[in-house]
Parts: structure tokens; sequence; C-alpha cells
């Protein structure tokens, strides 16, 4: 299969023997983890599972609601719920496989453990610049997601004909949620060959995209017609739009995490808007979340104002301060990127 012949020969030879060796194993993603965070490192838990590993997965905080139908994911360590539980298990490990973040702060208060824990590590990541410390490192910014590149090492190492239903299905999930549905970051037709191939497997795509996609509360769907209704700004110049949602707000809907996943792309919709900036008031920081069209780089100004990055279209960042604040700040910069914006836009009807 080419998509699997990819890889440098001795990488993959290296994560070969790492795995060979290795009998307990921990995998783990990034804070507030996503469909990709979740599906990759479960791929991988199914996976080694399936090869008699010792194998657990510890994530940062919870997982949201919409990515408990995975198979497997009542058996995720949650560091926030079970912080000795985490601690014993990394100090424990023989090998740690990393998915889908490419920096320690990634994990929050879990990046500490996990950096000075004694197991061999193996980054797996589509961010660009990787800084993390790590015996190696498969970081490969061109592909949709950390679920297809896992895809891809899966296949590399020859365990393609044992990739089990379990691990088609997390895979899947976190293709779809990262590319979503199959709408960005998905022009390599290798992709396209990665779904067919655990299309194969027997996997649900209609049941994956209803419950990690389009499944939603009645409160959740409130606050997010709220939030385009009430709270959606458009700055015309700067073919920008801004949606806040403060504490208060989030409190009187009801707000539980995952309800706000998606509402960052909703503006992009508008015809003319080039970029979308979402900020809400969790309880501990700022969560800025930004989208984009056309090239537009969001990942800067996520860089440069609120301590993130991410990829060039889709970026995020914490902002320790104010939500008035860190609104003032997005708002005040916005002319210094009027320059990455693309000339010929049409103007909108
Ligand atoms: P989201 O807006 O869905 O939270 O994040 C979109 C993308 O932005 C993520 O896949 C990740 O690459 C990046 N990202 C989100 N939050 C942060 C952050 O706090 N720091 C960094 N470095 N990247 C982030
Ligand atoms: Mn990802």
């Amino acid at each position: 299969m080419s998509i699997a012949n990819n890889f440098p020969k001795g990488e993959i030879k290296e994560l070969k023997e790492l795995l060979a060796v290795s009998q307990r194993i921990v995998v783990t993603c990034h804070v507030r983890p996503d469909g990709d965070a979740i599906g990759s490192s479960m791929a991988w838990y199914h996976m080694l599972q399936g090869m008699g590993k010792d194998v657990s997965v510890v994530i940062p905080d919870r997982a949201p609601r919409s990515l408990m139908f995975l198979p497997g994911s009542r058996d995720m360590v949650v560091f926030t719920q079970h912080d000795l539980w985490s601690r014993r298990l990394l100090r424990d490990a023989e090998l740690v496989l990393m998915c889908d973040f490419n920096t320690s702060s990634r994990q929050g208060n879990l990046g500490d453990i996990v950096s000075e824990c004694n197991a061999r590590k193996v980054l797996i990541d589509h961010h660009k610049h990787p800084d993390i410390n790590c015996d190696v490192v498969f970081s490969y910014p061109e592909m949709s997601s950390a679920s297809e590149l896992s895809f891809r090492l899966m296949a590399a190492l020859g365990l393609y004909l044992d990739m089990n239903l379990d691990c088609a299905t997390c895979l899947l999930t976190g293709m779809v949620t990262d590319t979503q549905n199959f709408t960005v970051n998905c022009d390599n037709h290798e992709t396209y060959e990665i779904m067919l191939r655990l299309l194969e497997t027997g996997v649900d795509k209609s049941r994956i995209i209803r419950e990690a996609v389009k499944s939603t509360t009645y409160s959740a769907l409130k606050l997010n017609s709220y939030a385009i209704g009430e709270k959606l700004e458009i700055f015309e110049r700067h073919k920008a739009a801004v949606i806040t949602l403060d504490a208060g707000e989030l409190k009187r809907f009801g707000y539980e995490k995952g309800d706000t996943e998606g509402l960052v792309n909703e503006p992009l919709r508008i015809r003319g808007i080039v970029y979308s900036a979402f900020l809400r008031e969790d309880a501990d920081c700022v969560k800025v979340s930004m989208r984009s069209v056309d090239g537009f780089p969001v990942d800067k100004i996520c860089r440069d104002h609120f301590g993130g990055g991410g990829h060039l279209m889709a970026a995020g960042g914490e902002f320790y301060g104010s939500i008035k604040d860190a609104y003032d700040i997005l708002l005040n910069h916005m002319g210094d990127y009027d320059k990455y914006l693309p000339k010929n836009i049409s103007k909108q009807d």
C-alpha cells in the first residue's frame, strides 16, 4: 500500500522496536481533547490491546459527550479526575505515545508529568514546529489529522490487517472531525484511500457523523442560536467575524463542555468573510478559537496575542485576563493583519 511507504525506514524500525520491547504503554493527547485527539489515542489503545499490551489512555481533562460513543471511551483515565492514578500509570510506563499536539504546554498540568516520566516517548502529530522532547518524532503537518497519520503508521508497521472495527471507528472519527466531514484539510487523494480502507472494515460513517458532529442538546442548540443571533459581530473592513460568550451567558444556557464545538466555523459561511474568532470565558481562561479561508494566517494572530497557535486556518489559544481585554486586543490589532487578506474577494450580495 503506497500510503504506508512514506516514512523514513529508520524511524519505523525504531517505533517497531519500541513497541516490541514495551509492555506498559500510555497513550496521551492535548487538553480540551477533540475528535482527533481522542480518535487517534483510542485507535492506538485498541490496536495495542489487540497486541496484548498493557495499555492505558491518560487524557488531561474530560472528553466532550459527543465522543463518548467511541468504543472503550469509559476506559480513558482523566487526569483532572484521577490525578494519582494518572501519575502512577505514567511513572510505570515504558512507552508513551503522544497524539495530536506539538508542545508540552498543550497538555496543561499533565504536560510536566509526561515530560518528566522515564518512559521512551513517541510523538504522533500533524501540527507545525514540534517543540517537545521525544525519542521518535512523527510530525506531518500536511496530513489531515493525527488519526490519518496513525493509520499510515499502523500500515507501515505491518499492522493493517490487525486493525479491528473499534480501531477503525476511532480513526475515522478523528479524520471526520478534523476535516469537518471531509470539507477542509483533505485535498490529498490518499486521504480518501484511507477512508476507503476504514470503510472496508465495516465502520459506520453515518453514525460517526451523527454522534461526533451533528448530535446536540436542546440547550446547546439554543446557546449556538443565541451566539449567532445576538452576539455575532461583523467587521467588514477587516473581513472578520467575532463571537464572544461570557461566563454568565454560558451559565444561562447550561453550557457543557463541547456545546460550542463548531460554532467558530459558522460565520465563515457568510460570503466575503475571511476569518472568524470565537472567545469563550471558561473557568480558568478565555478560550480563543479562530478559523479562516484563503490561507489567512489565524495561527499567527493566536501566537502573537493569545499564547497559542495551531494550523494556518484553524488555530486557538488561551488568554489569561478578562474576556473584555481579549476582545479589545483582537479588535485593536485587526488592522495589523489586513495585509494577509486576499485581494480580490467579491463584495457581499
Ligand atoms: P479549537 O479552536 O478547535 O480549539 O482549536 C483548533 C486548533 O488550534 C487545534 O487543532 C490546535 O491546533 C490549535 N489550538 C487550539 N487551542 C490552542 C492553544 O491553546 N495553544 C496552541 N498552541 N494551539 C491551540
Ligand atoms: Mn488534530
